[in-house]
């Protein structure tokens, strides 16, 4: 109450906006799943550069939340926003390639080691134009997923295991068709189910983030993607990592730090420095029988892509982002911070005698309320705690620090310093001391 007491009297002119808001937007903010991030009433942004955002009452929050990962290299980094300006007077939409698009492909291709790209909105749509050509290409219907993943809001995915059981989530609104007809969900780190499901014939692809970020992170067994990958090509299907998270591991993401060869990836959110816009890979394989399999159909629309897909301006900050951002140079900067993060929250979970642990995948570092990491998607849903989150999260924020409010998330970018990482530090050491004595 003393916390949330605090943020009301902090934050005035954020309670305005909020009111406003709340008379002209459904359920009063843009995403209507912010409403459920546990401050009382939403917080409004005024600006946001490199590793601060400035929030409508005046204060400079340091930002661990990044746009959940959207900013992981930072807001507005300097190069897309140059790029995003030189654009600006130059026009958005065509319909025509500009130069920037081969050179996005290019970069793609020698960074990810696959040959063919496409272009997307969102990385909810780059998963599902993936997994619609490979439907196409392989002529199977189903596709499989881990239990607890989260993908975008592309339909297929909202399938879990329950009992053992697969269930389509009841919590899908306006959902008419039964998920569970194409969507095959078995745990993460169990290669008997995989391969139980595989060896049906039926699978067109795994659709897996190589680590499982959405419901707090859950680390791949040493071992398990190697076997996996092996038993994926034995029974004819393909794997799509999403890699929209785990880009966070390094400039190739967790496929390329990691020998995982995906016959498709998929990367959004900081692909473009934070601009909506996103890409799908593909192998050579895949490209022709997805190329193949469009010769093949009747003429007329395929249903994949929109019309703003390769926009100039998500081309423009794509460039940018991929050859001047998402540089070594970047994660040499990130990847030793987030260390120093993971560590001094260690520490501080051993000071005040907590039963937690600290899991870290490159930039992306998380402190989850177990002794020890869950290894599948069950496990990790059983110790979740929304309330505990966020009450952290709203105490964060009266101390001038944001991490992201759900799984207590936090992400270090170019621009973040180690003055900052002390700065969560000390703010997380005064809010676990409050919990502590609660
Ligand atoms: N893939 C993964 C792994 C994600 O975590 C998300 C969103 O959190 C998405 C895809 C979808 O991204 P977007 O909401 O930008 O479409």
């Amino acid at each position: 109450a003393a916390e949330r007491q605090t943020f009301e009297q902090r934050n005035p002119r954020s309670a305005a906006l909020a009111a406003l808001a709340q008379q002209h937007l459904l359920f009063g903010v843009p995403l209507h799943w912010m409403t459920d991030w546990g401050t009382p009433f939403a917080l409004h942004v005024d600006s946001a550069s490199g590793a601060e955002v400035n929030d409508a009452d005046g204060h400079t929050l340091t930002d661990f939340c990044l746009g959940d990962t959207g900013a992981m290299f930072g807001h507005s980094p300097a190069p897309v926003a140059a790029a995003l300006a030189a654009q600006a007077t130059r026009g958005y939409t065509t319909m025509l390639a500009t130069a920037d698009a081969g050179m996005v492909g290019r970069a793609l291709s020698e960074r990810f080691g696959l040959p063919l790209w496409q272009f997307a909105m969102s990385a909810t749509d780059a998963n599902r134009y993936t997994v619609r050509w490979i439907r196409a290409a392989t002529g199977r219907r189903k596709i499989l997923v881990f239990n607890g993943c989260y993908h975008g809001t592309i339909e297929d995915v909202f399938v879990d295991l329950v009992h053992g059981q697969p269930v389509q989530r009841d919590s899908l609104l306006g959902q008419v068709h039964d998920l569970t007809e194409h969507t095959v969900v078995i745990e993460f780190n169990d290669l008997a189910a995989l391969e139980a499901a595989l060896s049906k014939g039926d699978i067109a692809c795994v659709l897996a983030e190589p680590v499982m970020t959405n419901i707090g992170m859950v680390l791949p067994e040493p071992g398990y993607w190697e076997a996996a990958q092996t038993l994926i090509k034995q029974h004819g299907a393909m794997l799509v990592a999403d890699e929209t998270h785990t880009i966070s591991t390094g400039p190739g993401g967790y496929s390329q730090a990691f020998g995982l060869k995906p016959d498709a990836l998929v990367l959004g959110k900081p692909v473009g420095g934070g601009v909506g816009c996103a890409v799908y890979g593909m192998s050579a394989e895949l490209a022709e029988l997805a190329v193949k399999a469009k010769q093949d159909a009747p003429p007329g629309h395929s249903g994949i892509g929109t019309t703003l897909t390769g926009n100039m301006l998500a081309m423009a900050a794509m460039r940018a982002a991929l050859t001047e951002v998402i540089t070594p140079a970047a994660y040499a900067h990130m990847l030793p911070l987030a260390e120093r993060l993971a560590n001094g929250i260690r520490g501080l979970i051993a000071k005040h005698g907590l039963p937690w642990c600290v899991t870290q995948v490159g930039a992306r570092t998380e402190f989850q309320f177990a002794p020890t990491p869950p290894r599948n998607g069950a496990e990790a849903e059983g110790i979740l705690d929304g309330e505990l989150e966020h009450l952290i999260h709203l105490g964060l924020l009266n101390r001038g620090v944001m991490i992201t409010p759900f799984h207590n998330m936090m992400l270090v970018c170019p621009q973040t310093s180690e003055a900052d990482v002390d700065r969560l530090l000390a703010a997380l050491d005064e809010v676990l001391t409050q919990i502590v004595n609660r």
